[in-house]
């Protein structure tokens, strides 16, 4: 079965943009948060854990970028890169760096300096990115995406995360990135203690009429040494969602999303080593399969439920 007919994919997103297989590098940058580091809270979100992101390349190595590239490109055949900064709040250097602006400066300009890198994605919060750091980007000049959290649009659900920033903060956020021409990727989790269908409902809504191209879908996990662990283990913490109810749930939104809305991801993986629930996602073989094995079977496909709106 042809995957790109049941949702508008990233993969086929980028080849239809740039021409070419895109494959993204992550690279690692001296970041911090404002959730952490005591400006907002030192709590960070419930479900915070940075350890388990994919392993970053170190861009003062040159020969992890070229060893890297050589390995997308010999076993994945990819043909170009978008440089990737996913850990923190990449925008927010940490504080040990007196001139933050400069720092992201270099930081950025070298990651697209590579001839083989066509943009550069940039992951963050909504009050962790102001003009100064749009207009650096956009001086780069290469393809720019802000990936920009947002987990919920119920207030309720932002503070049991305790994100520390509310929903108008997002949406400030987005018609400020917006107004500089950069694609826009909401980050948004599935399974918040409040969540009900018609929330889900109003999501894609609201996906579909604020200024984001695209969304990156997960799970809410819990994760060792997070205070939702904490939660866990003392059987405070919501239910975890089972895999046919993810699916399920995934399935609504999905099928209310506008057909142009680009899916990055469609679910969470981590490590086994640091996963604690649900276990369904700790082997991402074969869950892809699953996922969209549950749309044919339920004829879910991206946009094919908007009429009820
Ligand atoms: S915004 Fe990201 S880095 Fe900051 S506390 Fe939340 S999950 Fe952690």
């Amino acid at each position: 079965m042809d995957y790109s007919r049941i949702i508008n994919r990233i993969g086929d997103h980028w080849e239809n943009k740039f021409g070419k297989k895109i494959f993204k590098l992550n690279f690692h940058g001296n970041f911090t948060c404002p959730n952490l580091d005591g400006t907002i809270s030192s709590n960070g979100c419930i479900y915070c854990s940075m350890k388990s992101l994919e392993p970053f390349i170190d861009l003062d190595e040159n020969n992890q970028i070229e060893d890297h590239i050589k390995y997308l490109k010999e076993r994945n055949g990819a043909e170009a890169f978008i440089a990737y900064f996913q850990d923190y709040s990449s925008t927010y250097p940490s504080g040990r760096i007196k001139d933050r602006l400069s720092y992201l400066k270099e930081l950025y300009t070298k990651a697209v300096s590579h001839p083989d890198v066509v943009g550069i994605s940039v992951s963050t919060r909504p009050d962790t990115i102001t003009s100064k750091e749009l207009d650096l980007l956009k001086s780069l000049n290469t393809d720019v995406t802000i990936e920009l959290g947002l987990q919920s649009i119920n207030e309720k659900d932002l503070k049991w995360i305790g994100r520390g920033h509310t929903v108008e903060q997002f949406t400030d956020a987005v018609e400020l990135i917006f107004s500089y021409g950069f694609d826009i990727v909401a980050h948004i989790i599935l399974g918040l203690p409040n969540e009900t269908d018609h929330g889900i409902f109003e999501l894609a809504e609201f996906i579909n009429t604020n200024k984001i191209s695209g969304l990156k879908i997960h799970q809410l996990m819990v994760l060792k040494g997070t205070r939702l662990e904490e939660l866990y283990t003392q059987n405070k913490a919501p239910d975890i969602l089972t895999d046919s109810e993810y699916f399920r749930r995934l399935g609504l939104l999905i099928s209310n999303l506008k057909k142009d809305i680009v899916i990055h991801r469609l679910y969470a993986d981590a490590p086994k080593k640091d996963l604690i629930a649900p276990l369904w996602c700790s082997n991402k073989t074969g869950l892809q399969d699953k996922i969209f094995k549950y749309f044919i079977d339920n004829g879910i496909r991206q946009g094919n439920s908007l009429k009820h709106l």
